[in-house]
């Protein structure tokens, strides 16, 4: 495939884009006294073509996440060129679990046991080694064992020995998103706590995934070392086919 040209109109448009996020990330980190070199850009590419993955690489994107195989699998293959991080970011099933573990570097979405088993027997059998993030859910309403996007606050130091123990992957840290109807910076607070407990017990779990198109700024604020903006880069998803 041939490299994005700068004169292409949709480059352009997500150059200026790209401008933007890095200044507020910038911004937000000079407010909290940060080096805004701590914070990784993670483009969430969903929905958007595998060119628009290419055109962002070629802007200086150094990863980027997916939140559904179906979608991963093939943009990863058409993009396997380029030297990205490939993050998944989504809700994970077992079944899926070989096919994200043969081309996402870092799953950020662990959060349950037959996961973690699924995940690292996937990474051993393909010879790789993931990074894993347990992913925490920030809802305070949400009921025990829902699991759905996420592992209850109660439940991420079981979890995350269990991802420390188990072979072909290695412990990042903690990922998770700001719950509808509460200000992002006091889930956020909650979610910092879980770091610094995580990080006595595990120091070099220090990646904490925080942060969206429309929070970014309170997750930095909070020490997020990574966000993921989607919408703030890409425009506004299609909708789904
Ligand atoms: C889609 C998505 C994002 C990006 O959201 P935007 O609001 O478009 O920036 C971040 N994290 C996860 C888990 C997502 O699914």
């Amino acid at each position: 495939m041939s490299a994005p040209d700068s004169a292409d109109p949709r480059t352009a448009e997500l150059a200026a884009n790209l401008a933007a996020v890095r200044q507020r990330i910038a911004a937000a980190a000079s407010a909290a006294g940060r080096d805004p070199a701590e914070v990784t850009l993670v483009a969430v590419t969903k929905t958007w073509p595998a060119y628009d993955v290419r055109r962002l690489a070629s802007l200086g994107v150094t990863d980027v996440a997916e939140n559904r195989d179906q979608e991963g699998a093939p943009k990863h293959r058409a993009c396997d060129d380029l030297p990205l991080r490939w993050h998944f970011v989504g809700q994970l099933q077992r079944n899926k679990a070989r096919s994200v573990a043969s081309y996402a570097d870092v799953v950020e979405s662990v959060d349950r046991l037959p996961l973690v088993t699924a995940l690292s027997r996937a990474a051993v059998e393909l010879g790789r080694a993931l990074d894993a993030l347990v992913q925490v859910n920030l809802d305070p309403a949400a009921p025990a064992g829902s699991g759905r996007g996420g592992a209850l606050p109660a439940d991420v130091t079981g979890l995350a020995a269990a991802v420390a123990a188990a072979p072909g992957l290695r412990l990042a840290g903690l990922m998770a998103v700001a719950p509808l109807g509460e200000d992002p910076a006091a889930a956020f607070a909650r979610l910092a706590a879980l770091a610094a407990d995580l990080r006595r017990d595990h120091p070099a779990a220090a990646v904490l995934s925080a942060g969206m198109s429309g929070d970014l700024e309170q997750a930095v604020a909070a020490g997020a070392t990574h966000v993921r903006v989607g919408s703030a880069l890409l425009g506004h998803r299609p909708p789904l086919r």
